[in-house]
């Protein structure tokens, strides 16, 4: 069974939480926060919520200013916003509009319209994330794809000059790969990349990207990660796959590993990195080479 998408009731009075949990807990999974702070923690929290009930008028943050930084996160920005609240005048409501509410309740409210007002809220956002999960990530692995990490390593690549951390960038590509889809066939070829791709994603921490860079060919993008570590996690990732039996075939990859040097693009990262994976292959496959 799917689970129940969540619902955040943000109130400073109990009476009224337990109201509205009262009507939504058959439906929605309820999480409650009495105050601005624990709003903005929740929201950032994983799971995360689907939609969030803010009341206005909060002591120690009121909502309007909750709901501000909600929609100044790129982590949150996403989540709709339907203010629950006494605040009746036009330009309270006008105000919460304008803040990035998808909607704007007044009390008293009719419990139906409310519902009404929250499931269709909840289908657009069920909708939207479906749409952005299609939009980056690979369909046969599941990975992330080329067009996100592109995107990703842009944002990743000017934090890592901006605070001086290291990057590392690794290029893989499945050795012979053509030999598998000549002798096994096109089904088997697509089942081992999809075995190579949940094996590379064992191998990552989660704050690494792993992404189906195009064919047979995968990259792995380490933030926070020096040239030893760039190299060991390299060594790891060719000695696991070459341990395994994949679709009970012998598989190998070769790796090039190249670091962030000072002022690179992406472009320049990633030809560096390409030009070590071709010395990997021409020195014989199934090994990593690194870039000057
Ligand atoms: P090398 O060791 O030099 O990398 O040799 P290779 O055979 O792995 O490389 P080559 O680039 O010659 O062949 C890659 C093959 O990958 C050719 C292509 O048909 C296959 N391929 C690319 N995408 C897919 C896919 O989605 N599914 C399957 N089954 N095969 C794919
Ligand atoms: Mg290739
Ligand atoms: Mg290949």
């Amino acid at each position: 069974m799917e689970a129940k998408p969540i619902l955040l009731i943000v109130d400073d009075a109990p009476s009224n939480i337990q109201l509205l949990a009262g009507l939504f807990k058959h439906r929605y999974q309820i999480k409650i926060a009495t105050g601005g702070q624990r709003c903005l923690e929740l929201a950032q929290a994983d799971p995360a919520p689907d939609l969030i009930l803010l009341d206005v008028q909060m002591p120690d943050m009121d909502g309007y200013e909750v709901c501000r930084c909600l929609k100044a996160d790129d982590s949150t920005r996403q989540i709709p916003v339907i203010f629950v609240t006494g605040k009746d005048q036009a330009e309270d409501e006008e105000l919460g509009l304008t803040l990035g509410a998808v909607d704007y309740i007044t009390k008293p409210y009719s419990t139906a319209i409310v519902e009404a007002r929250i499931a269709t809220h909840i289908k657009l956002k069920q909708q939207s994330d479906e749409l952005r999960r299609l939009a980056l990530r690979d369909q046969l692995t599941g990975l992330y794809n080329r067009h996100f990490l592109i995107d990703v390593a842009a944002k990743r690549i000017s934090q890592a000059h901006r605070h001086k951390r290291s990057l590392c960038l690794i290029m893989v590509d499945i050795d012979h790969f053509k030999a598998v889809n000549d002798e096994h066939g096109h089904a088997v070829g697509d089942a081992v990349l999809r075995d190579v791709g949940e094996i590379f994603l064992k191998e990552a921490r989660k704050e690494d990207i792993v992404a189906r860079f195009g064919g047979e060919e995968f990259v792995f993008l380490l933030d926070t990660c020096d040239r030893d570590a760039g190299i060991k996690k390299s060594e790891r990732v060719r000695q696991t796959l070459e341990a395994k039996k994949v679709q009970g075939l012998a598989i190998t990859a070769s790796l090039g590993l190249a670091l962030l040097t000072h002022g690179e693009d992406f472009t320049r990262l990633l030809s560096r990195a390409d030009y070590a994976l071709y010395k990997a292959k021409s020195n014989g496959r199934n090994r990593v080479e690194v870039a000057d």
